[in-house]
C-alpha cells in the first residue's frame, strides 16, 4: 500500500509514481459532453449524473534511466486557492517523500498546457522556475497555441491564458524550453507520443522495459470508461475529432502491448488494462 497521494509500479528496470498535487471531488457530466446519462452513468456507477467523483490532480515521475523525469506539475503553488481544492499544492512534499528535490528533476515532458498540469513549472508569482536543472519538452503546436492569437483559443482555454503564457515565457527565458514535433525517444525506456485532440499538441509518454509497458494518457482519458467509448469527450477538447482518433490510437497500443495505462485525473491508486474483444470493440479493468 502506498503513502497517500502515492502509487508507484515498476515497469521493467523502470520505476514510475502517480504523484497527487491534491484531490476534490465533484459531479462530471463535463467529461459526457452531450452523451445521455442513461448511457454514460451504468458505466462509471452512478445512478444520479451528479454524484461526485474523486478527481486528481498533479503527474507522475519516472526513474530508472539515469534521468528524473516529471510528467506534468499540477495546479501549482496557487492550488489551495481553487474551490474544492483547500490543502491542495502538495506535488513538492510528494516527490520529497521519494527522495526527490526539485533540483534532481532534469526533465520534465508537458502533456498539454491546461493550468491544472503546469502549475509547478513555476513555485512564485514571479514566475521563478521551480525546477532549475529541468529541460521542459512541450510539443511544437501545444507552445504556438499558447503563443499564438487568441482567437484561435477555445472559450475555456481563453479564459486561462493569463494563468499560463507567463508559465511557459518564464521556461522559454530561462533557456529550458525544448519543442519538438513527432515522437520523440528521450531515452531506450521513454518515448512521448503526439496525441491531439484535447489540445493541438496533446501527448502521451510511453515508458517500456523488461516487456512491459505504461502509459502516461494525460487528458486522453479522465476516466477508464474513456478508453473504450471513444467518443464520450469532455466539454474542453479543443477539437473533439482528434480525441476520438487518437483515443483509438492509444487504446489500440495499449492492448497489443498490454500497457498499465495511468492518467493524471484518475484518483491514486488506479491502474487501467486495456482489452480487445473479436468484434473489435475495446473494455476497459481497473486493478
Ligand atoms: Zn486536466
Amino acid at each position: 500500500m502506498s503513502p497517500i497521494g502515492l502509487d508507484t509500479l515498476h515497469i521493467g528496470a523502470m520505476t514510475v509514481s502517480h504523484v497527487s498535487d491534491g484531490v476534490l471531488a465533484g459531479p462530471r457530466r463535463t467529461w459526457f459532453n452531450g452523451v445521455d446519462p442513461a448511457q454514460w452513468m451504468p458505466a462509471v456507477g452512478v445512478t444520479d449524473p451528479d454524484t461526485p467523483f474523486t478527481v486528481n490532480f498533479g503527474g507522475f515521475v519516472i526513474t530508472g534511466d539515469g534521468h528524473v523525469t516529471l510528467v506534468d506539475t499540477g495546479w501549482g503553488h496557487r492550488a489551495h486557492e481553487v474551490p474544492g481544492l483547500e490543502g491542495a499544492g502538495l506535488m513538492l512534499d510528494r516527490l520529497a517523500d521519494l527522495g526527490i528535490a526539485p533540483g534532481d528533476v532534469d526533465r520534465i515532458v508537458q502533456s498539454h498546457l491546461h493550468a491544472d498540469h503546469c502549475g509547478w513549472l513555476v513555485e512564485d508569482d514571479e514566475h521563478t522556475p521551480t525546477f532549475p536543472n529541468a529541460t521542459v519538452y512541450i510539443h511544437d503546436q501545444e507552445v504556438a497555441y499558447w503563443s499564438g492569437d487568441e482567437v484561435d483559443l477555445i472559450e475555456a482555454n481563453r479564459k486561462m491564458l493569463p494563468t499560463v503564457r507567463p508559465r511557459v515565457e518564464a521556461v522559454r527565458s530561462a533557456g529550458a524550453l525544448r519543442t519538438y514535433s513527432g515522437e520523440l525517444a528521450l531515452s531506450d525506456a521513454v518515448t512521448i507520443v503526439p496525441t491531439p485532440g484535447h489540445t493541438p499538441g496533446h501527448v502521451c509518454v510511453m515508458v517500456a522495459s523488461g516487456g512491459r509497458t505504461a502509459l502516461l494518457v494525460g487528458d486522453l482519458a479522465h476516466h477508464p470508461t474513456h478508453l473504450e467509448h471513444h467518443h464520450w469527450l469532455p466539454v474542453i477538447d479543443h477539437s473533439p475529432e482528434q480525441s476520438v482518433l487518437s483515443r483509438g490510437r492509444i487504446a489500440e497500443l495499449a492492448a497489443e502491448s498490454k500497457a498499465v495505462v495511468l492518467a493524471p485525473h484518475f484518483p491514486i491508486p488506479t491502474r487501467v488494462e486495456v482489452g480487445r474483444a473479436p468484434d473489435g470493440s475495446f473494455h476497459s479493468e481497473v486493478n
